[in-house]
């Protein structure tokens, strides 16, 4: 089960209510962060007070992954990597940055304004990570990959969560095959082979469904109209996408590789995802966001339009 946590939703100019760009997407206790506009570190600090999350920047928040190398999207590695100098925090916090390689030049630049020359140790150890199409992080229940994106800047990035695949337990298969209750079952839910008390021997294959897609939530980022994110998103559980400009300014979201919310919502028709999230809201629409969720919704109903701090839980389906 994924937890998204948004902490920035607005595009380049933050609003009072809404900073730039960063999500958290939560699994098992593992955080990573997608994006850290200017503010993220404070969000974060808010969204710990509030008991919304447990994430420690540098401690159990490792991860930061960039979408492109645009500042709304990154001003707040700055103020994050500063905090963290000044917090002394012991042992020394890690991060690992992945993004684009204009991304990591940016990035290391606010690293290097941060090490001041007085300050020779910086007391945060950072590696970067380039990242290129393709499975970037691959653990026992997740992956982690990367797509590529039609957006101004280049190269662009989008990410995918995707849990594993699961086979589930057939009770009603077990109690056809005589499998007492307890330890027998566990041993083939575990993937073992084992033999009944009357002798006959039982395959895991024999109680087990086929294997079951887990949750899967894509993220884009800024990106413009194009129909690959469609086939990127296919069958996704979250779609998280912009919504810049509505479609009154469509000729200014085409002009600046930018969607409207029509637009994500035809994507989001097209790909069979069972939520679409519109994000990296304009500041122009401060106010009035729920004309930009209307036309979103015309189209594609299960759409919604979180604020800085709220949550979606992303489970797997059942079937
Ligand atoms: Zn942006
Ligand atoms: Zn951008």
């Amino acid at each position: 089960m994924f937890e998204i946590l948004f902490l920035g939703t607005s595009a380049a100019i933050p609003t009072p209510e809404r900073i730039s760009s960063a999500t958290l997407v939560q699994y098992a206790g593992r955080h990573y962060l997608v994006d850290c506009g200017e503010g993220t570190y404070q969000r974060l600090a808010q969204a710990r007070a509030a008991g919304l999350t447990d994430a420690q920047p540098g401690v159990n928040l490792r991860q930061v992954f960039f979408t492109h190398d645009h500042l709304d999207h990154l001003l707040g590695i700055g103020g994050l990597l500063f905090s963290l100098r000044m917090a002394r925090l012991q042992p020394r916090p890690r991060l690992s940055i992945y993004g684009g390689s204009t991304t990591l030049d940016r990035v290391r630049i606010l690293a290097t304004m941060i090490r001041s020359p007085e300050a020779r140790d910086p007391r945060v150890d950072i590696e970067y990570f380039a990242v290129s199409r393709g499975v970037l992080i691959e653990d026992e229940d997740i992956t982690i990959s990367a797509f590529r994106t039609n957006h101004t800047a280049r190269p662009c990035f989008g990410y995918i969560f995707e849990e594993r695949p699961r086979r589930s337990f057939r009770p009603e298969l077990a109690d056809r095959l005589g499998v007492p209750a307890g330890p027998l079952r566990e041993r083939l839910m575990a993937g073992e082979t084992i033999t009944l008390p009357n002798g006959d021997i039982i395959h895991p294959d024999q109680v087990l469904s086929d294997p079951q897609p887990g949750a899967k939530v894509v993220i884009s980022g800024d990106i413009a109209f194009t129909h690959s994110l469609a086939r990127v998103a296919q069958g996704a559980d979250l779609l998280i996408t912009e919504a810049t400009f509505s479609s009154e300014e469509a000729h200014l979201a085409e002009a600046s590789g930018h969607m409207t919310p029509a637009q994500a919502a035809a994507i989001a028709a097209e790909a069979g995802v069972r939520l679409l999230c519109l994000t990296h809201i304009g500041d122009a629409y401060y106010g009035r966001e729920e004309q930009l969720l209307a036309e979103a919704r015309a189209i594609f109903p299960n759409t919604i339009l979180p604020a800085d701090l709220d949550r979606v839980i992303v489970e797997r389906r059942t079937t």
